[in-house]
């Protein structure tokens, strides 16, 4: 018998449980198809990630497929692409920063060089360092079960990383924001989000202007002064409890 295949939107899976609510694919599948309970099926996102399942309940407003075990690996990839920028941190903190966002399904991460960036011509002349940095994204994603390894980017000018990701929703963690709370700013639902961190000497008045002017919307996190990397690994847990899958 032919495998049938059926859409199925991004974040309609849980676990390793997905469910089908389009009226139309449910009519192919129950009328024209006649699928009933326990027959197998491929479900794919047309995000490019396709899975085994096996139809579970099925009535004419819902189909719930049981994910077969092989595929469950597909689902570590969060729906939320979360793009992480950070201005460029001592190296023991940023590898620690590197390792945990992974961890916590970031998408991708660019460090940045910004005007309180403290030089350690040591550590910036370190052969490889980005090799080393791509070396924990890899282990730190083989350790948490990703099968996909974020890119590091090699380290860029603060303007250049104002002007990457222009498709992506932009927002810059600014302690002096006094107003808008990280729910508000995310409100608008894009498919990926784009989180400037600055070093530990924080941005500039004059950098959190032009990243303003460029579209970042300034979110402040709580009314204590967090390190770097401890503002990093938060706000890509929020926007993953938010909007991605850590609420899954
Ligand atoms: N300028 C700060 C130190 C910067 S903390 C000082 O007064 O010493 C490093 C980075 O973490 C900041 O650039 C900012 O991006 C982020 N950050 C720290 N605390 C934050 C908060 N409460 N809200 C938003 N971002 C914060």
């Amino acid at each position: 018998m032919k495998i049938r295949r059926f859409k199925i939107p991004a974040g309609s899976i849980r676990e390793a449980e997905a469910l089908l609510n389009d009226p139309a694919e449910l009519r192919h599948l129950t009328r024209v198809l006649r699928l009933k309970p326990g027959d197998p099926v491929i479900l794919f996102d047309g995000e490019g990630k396709e899975y085994k399942a096996t139809i579970k309940r099925l009535t004419d407003r819902q189909a719930a497929f049981a994910l077969d075990k092989e595929s469950s690996f597909e689902i570590l990839e969060p729906p939320l692409r979360i793009i992480l920028g950070i201005g460029i941190l001592k190296s023991a903190k940023l590898e620690w920063l590197i390792q945990k966002a992974v961890e916590l399904g970031v998408g991708e991460i660019l460090p940045f060089h910004s005007l309180r960036v403290v030089p350690r011509p040591e550590e910036a002349a370190a052969r490889n360092r980005l090799g080393r940095w791509e070396k924990i994204a890899a282990e730190a994603a083989k350790q948490c079960g990703r099968n996909r390894i974020p890119p590091i980017h090699p380290p860029r000018l603060f303007a250049e990383a104002l002007a990457a990701f222009p498709e992506s929703q932009k927002i810059f963690l600014w302690e002096k924001e006094r107003n808008r709370p990280l729910k508000e700013a995310l409100k608008v639902s894009s498919a990926s989000v784009y989180a400037l961190v600055g070093p530990e000497g924080g941005f500039s008045a004059e950098e959190a202007r032009k990243a303003e002017a460029a579209g970042f919307i300034p979110v402040r996190l709580g009314p204590r002064i967090l390190r770097a990397e401890t503002a990093g690994i938060i706000i890509v847990a929020l926007l993953q409890f938010l909007r991605g899958d850590l609420n899954a």
